[in-house]
């Protein structure tokens, strides 16, 4: 057994060459449910679910609130039941994501409603299932949240969606006073304070709390303290104001994770300490009582459980400018089912997942089958100069924001997602069929309308 970097996931090993998830190998997968394939390390994902869950509790106590998985990064419903089981609870954002949830038999209690422009339909459903928190985000949907709620006869809990002029990327933070963003309420123009007073005035609506959501992939705790520290001031003049609390602040998720070998996931226990050392710090300082925390991690908890296996169809030797050579390796997929290095030059690693290679490494770049130059999941890779057709690559740390990402660009049909555990395998998520790509064609004659 050979070493393998920690941004594969935790029950990943390479065995005589070949990597093995979850006690299956890749070869054997591939044979069984054919290439691009997303495999999910089951067990790891539920690790990562509870670790979430405990370090929440570890640092805040009787003040820990709810972990919310962040659906968006990757849901269906059998990962739904993995979340409900846990214990956890589930941010959705689309009534599609609701609908998954509520498939799985998600307690409706657990779940909150994110988006910057729910429909009426979508607001609707959300209050008839008995949503625990719809989070709202414009003072349109103040008005539409009460009068929907009025109409089904209840009074719905919401929080208040801040955007608190933070900013932040992986490697830094940045502060403004206002933030030109479509989502939430600002802070600074007062309109955070304006939404309150209207919720507070708004008879079929219950207001929680805050909540604010500063950015994603991010590795230190600063952009998540400095956000914390302008929503715990706001809740203090609340508390001025009205001379009593708001029970709940949720900071949202955005926890980074490693997709190259050199870089490090952050620690759950470590995110949270420093986090719950600060709110403890600023609610001491404001005066005011430690409110009920709670998160939201997407990415930190599906993105380093999943593998994507391809299959090598081309490979081409490319002479450049400079005199140098790349090797270009076409695999079975690309931007259709792992988007973000095309969408946002997100970097991704990869290995030869079939077989041991002695060949020296070379330059490559990992090309994808679609009609666009741009269509590349690593731009550039050492890899072994005799990886040829037929060949399996793996990219690990693909869990998020791929599958639920993923399009049909090119009628290419979306693949299947397996879940590994202890050498057995099952497709959670079934691959798409030239028949369900040519099931939205109909034919039909002119009507007026
Ligand atoms: C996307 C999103 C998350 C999750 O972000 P990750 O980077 O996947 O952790 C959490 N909360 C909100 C409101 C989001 O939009």
């Amino acid at each position: 057994m050979s070493f393998l970097p920690q941004n594969f996931s935790i029950n990943s090993k390479l065995i005589g060459g070949e990597l093995v998830i979850g006690g299956c190998k890749a070869t054997s997968l591939v044979a069984e449910f054919g290439t691009p394939l997303f495999v999910i390390d089951e067990a790891d994902f539920k690790v990562r679910l509870n670790t979430w869950r405990s370090a929440l509790v570890r640092h805040f106590g009787d003040q820990a609130g709810q972990v919310y998985y962040a659906s968006k990064s990757f849901i269906s419903v059998e990962v739904a039941k993995w979340i409900s089981e846990s214990g956890i609870g589930i941010d959705v954002c689309t009534g599609g994501e609701l609908a998954v949830a509520l498939a799985a038999d998600f307690d409706p209690e657990k779940i909150e409603v994110h988006g910057n422009n729910k429909s009426e339909a979508e607001i609707a459903r959300a209050i008839e299932v008995g949503v625990g928190k719809i989070v709202v985000d414009s003072h349109q949907e103040i008005e539409r949240v009460n009068r929907l709620a009025k109409s089904a006869g209840k009074t719905q809990s919401v929080l208040i969606r801040v955007t608190p002029g933070i900013e932040a990327h992986t490697h830094e933070f940045i502060s403004t006073a206002h933030e030109d963003v479509k989502f939430g309420f600002s802070l600074a123009s007062g309109a955070a304070w304006k939404a309150i007073e209207e919720i507070e005035a708004a008879p079929n609506l219950k207001l929680l709390g805050l909540h604010c959501h500063i950015g994603s992939q991010i590795f230190d705790p600063e952009g998540f303290e400095a956000a914390a520290t302008r929503l715990i001031s706001l809740l203090a003049k609340y508390h001025q104001h009205f001379d009593r609390q708001l029970q709940e602040l949720d900071l949202g998720g955005g926890y980074g994770i490693a997709y190259l070998p050199d870089e490090v996931t952050y620690d759950p226990d470590l995110a949270m300490s420093a986090l719950a050392a600060l709110v403890k710090a600023e609610c001491l300082k404001n005066k005011i009582a430690i409110p009920m925390v709670s998160i939201e991690p997407g990415r930190a908890i599906s993105g380093p459980t999943t593998t994507t296996l391809y299959e090598v169809g081309t490979t081409k030797n490319v002479e450049l400018d400079n005199g140098a050579a790349r090797r270009y390796i076409a695999v079975d997929g690309g931007m259709s089912e792992n988007i973000r290095p095309a969408l946002y030059g997100a970097q991704y690693f990869a290995i030869l997942a079939n077989r041991t290679s002695k060949a020296t490494s070379t330059s490559s770049r990992l090309v994808g089958k679609h009609c666009e130059s741009g269509d590349i999941l690593i731009s550039e890779i050492d890899l072994p100069s005799d990886i040829n057709p037929g060949d399996l690559l793996a990219i690990p740390a693909t869990g998020a924001y791929g599958r639920s990402m993923a399009s049909n660009y090119n009628h290419v049909p979306r693949p299947a997602v397996v879940a590994v555990v202890d050498g057995t395998a099952r497709v959670i998520v079934r691959r798409e069929t030239q028949d369900d790509l040519l099931a939205l064609d109909v034919k039909e004659s002119p009507r007026k309308i």
